[in-house]
């Protein structure tokens, strides 16, 4: 073996043993994983070295992704299963699929912070629909947080008593999109009434905000049991909002028909 070959053997052998020291100094966990492989394989047909390095990337991308996309998912609280492919449009007249497929594919609407309201009676598909555009948005990297409205009104107002709504709010603002589902499901005080509407203030034309109810505005006085209060609400949720109408009767009822029929019918002779 030359004096040549021997330093060259020496320094390929201290650069394998530095790499791996180097890839978790830069958070490379993938090429960290991959590297001695692909080297291997690229030593042994000959890649030039740009290959190698491309091939390298494009794996440690792709494992970014996929774990972006799990982290984001876990994250929102989204019901799992509930997608845009899974929702039969057919089953609700009012609403446009191609509609629904623009607001889950734009961008500008979220950018914006503008709203999204749902409404309808129970069973109409409300949170279903809600939650496909949620994930068909956390898809294309949007943050997104699903919540019931009760649950989330609970942790405000857990944070206000403890001298922290504001901490609270601002950790919500790292979500794109919060979707508060049953918005109008239960009479609520003047303390529950008085977070959520600080939430809509704070959101207001800066981060979006997704409602389910299924009362409609006239009836929101429930909601908000002071009017000046209600009103206020009412117009900085509507005023850049795209409002769905789900009046159908309720999918699980229907689903369930075709097979009360089926069991009741008399059996062939
Ligand atoms: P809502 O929120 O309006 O009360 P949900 O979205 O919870 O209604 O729908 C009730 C059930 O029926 C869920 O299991 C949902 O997945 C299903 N469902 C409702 N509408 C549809 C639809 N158009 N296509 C497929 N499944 C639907
Ligand atoms: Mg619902």
């Amino acid at each position: 073996m030359t004096a040549t070959t021997l330093t060259s053997t020496t320094r390929t052998a201290a650069d394998a043993a530095r790499v791996p020291l180097m890839l978790s100094e830069l958070r490379l966990p993938t090429i960290k994983r991959l590297w001695a492989d692909l080297a291997e394989q690229s030593n042994r047909e000959g890649w030039p070295a740009q290959r190698f390095l491309g091939a390298l990337l494009e794996h440690e991308m792709a494992e970014r992704e996929t774990r972006r996309l799990a982290r984001a998912r876990a994250d929102s609280q989204l019901p799992p299963g509930k997608s845009l492919s899974e929702f039969d449009f057919a089953a609700v007249s009012t609403v446009s699929k191609a509609h629904v497929m623009a607001l889950a594919e734009a961008d500008s609407w979220i950018a914006q912070g503008h709203n999204l309201l749902a409404f309808g009676p129970p069973g109409a598909g409300k949170t279903h629909l809600m939650a496909g555009i949620g994930h068909a948005l956390i898809e294309r990297g949007h943050k997104v947080l699903f919540s019931r409205t009760s649950e989330l009104v609970q942790r405000l107002q857990a944070a206000r008593r403890d001298l922290r709504l504001p901490a609270e709010l601002a950790k919500l603002d790292r979500f794109d999109l919060l979707v508060l589902d049953d918005f109008s499901y239960a009479k609520r005080d003047q303390a529950e009434t008085s977070v959520l509407f600080e939430l809509i203030c704070e959101r207001y034309e800066r981060k979006s905000i997704a409602i389910t109810a299924n009362a409609p505005f006239s009836e929101w006085d429930q909601v908000f049991p002071d009017k000046a209060m209600t009103v206020a609400a009412v117009d900085r949720l509507v005023h850049h909002a795209t409002i769905l109408e789900m009046n159908v009767e309720s999918y699980r009822r229907r689903a369930a028909l075709p097979a009360r029929r089926q069991r009741s019918a008399p059996a062939a002779q």
